[in-house]
């Protein structure tokens, strides 16, 4: 050797499988993995242990050539019908834990659910985190979406992440002023995995945290349906005046279905599937209203959720 890294060529279904044990599967059915309930198989899957072993695998997975998806909690994913080709990467429990760092600053896992962030952030007195309690997704999610609901979102109330880099396998620490965040969006590198978080609260009192808490949930629960197959809102708002749901409701779509795939009564910017729909119909049905929206009105609306996955060969 002259003194360069050493690179080992491992059989993946053999090699991968002995050293990364149960959290690394071949096969994976990834419909479980995805609030739309939907999509093919992952050809393999990781869950990773903790951060050490993450690092191992990610010199394993780039020393291999396989390509790697990072997931949170699936809210704002569809996954294709023909699957994803090389490891999908979730992070395991050990990514899920939250902390107090001092008076008003949390430190939070990747893998933690929001609604678990607002319901720590309540109990410890800190206000401002409530509207996490209407995202279902993780916190890794919400930063990546820059998530938000009701005047509020992750932006306002974050501080700094760290995170892996899939190339250099280095941990770095991003802060807030080093972010651009936008509308369901940031500018940060897609060779991230975010592993932790620190974000603020303001000191309050805890019934009117609850109080406020309870009214966000509730009026979610009016505007949104719940108990369906969805990954939330389908299409970006194009302005305040000009909302996806407006404009899809102006141009007529509001009825459209694709096979199983429909779009919800109650709010029709969540396209559902409605128990037997394949991804393709979801994707139809997507394609069918962004052409009419844009017939109709003029506006080209783009995609809030993640469509992930290899394209069906014609
Ligand atoms: C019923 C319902 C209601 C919803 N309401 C809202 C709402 O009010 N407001 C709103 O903004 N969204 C809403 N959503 C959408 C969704 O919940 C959010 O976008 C959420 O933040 C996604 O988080 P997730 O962990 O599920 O992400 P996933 O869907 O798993 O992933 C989303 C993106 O984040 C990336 N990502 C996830 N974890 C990491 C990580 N650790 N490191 C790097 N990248 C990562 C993924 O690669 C992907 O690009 C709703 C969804 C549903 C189903």
């Amino acid at each position: 050797m002259d003194g360069g890294t050493e690179i080992f060529i491992m059989n993946i279904d053999v090699d991968f499988i002995k050293k990364f044990g149960n959290n690394f599967n071949k096969d994976i059915k990834l419909s479980n993995y995805s609030w739309f309930n939907l999509g093919g198989n992952a050809e393999y899957f990781y869950k990773a242990k903790d951060k050490d072993q993450l690092i191992e695998f990610l010199k394993d997975a780039n020393n291999n050539n396989l390509k790697t998806t990072i997931l949170g909690a699936g809210s704002n994913t569809l996954f294709r019908d023909s699957g994803v080709k090389g490891v999908v990467i979730k992070l395991g429990p050990d990514f899920s834990h939250i902390s107090l760092v001092n008076n008003n600053i949390i430190e939070v896992g990747a893998a933690t659910l929001d609604r678990k962030v607002a319901n720590f952030a309540k109990e410890n007195d800190l206000a401002n985190l409530e509207f996490l309690s209407c995202i279902p997704g993780s916190i890794g999610g919400a930063i990546t979406m820059n998530s938000g609901c009701y005047e509020n979102d992750i932006s306002k109330v974050f501080i700094s992440l760290k995170a892996i880099n899939k190339n250099n396998l280095r941990e770095i620490e991003v802060k807030k002023e080093d972010i651009e965040f936008f509308y369901r969006g940031t500018n940060l590198s897609n060779d991230l995995i975010i592993i932790s978080a620190k974000l603020k609260g303001l000191k309050k009192n805890k019934n009117e945290i609850e109080k406020k808490q309870l009214d966000l949930i509730e009026k979610k629960k009016l505007s949104q349906p719940s108990q369906i197959k969805t990954c939330g809102s389908t299409f970006k708002n194009y302005s305040e005046e000009r909302k996806a749901w407006m404009l899809i409701k102006e141009a007529g779509c509001d009825q459209f279905t694709e096979g199983d795939a429909m779009i919800s009564q109650k709010h029709c910017n969540f396209f559902v599937n409605n128990g037997n729909a394949k991804s393709k119909d979801i994707e139809n049905l997507i394609k069918r209203v962004k052409k009419q929206v844009h017939e109709k009105t003029g506006v080209n609306l783009e995609l809030e959720i993640n469509i992930v996955g290899e394209k069906e060969k014609i």
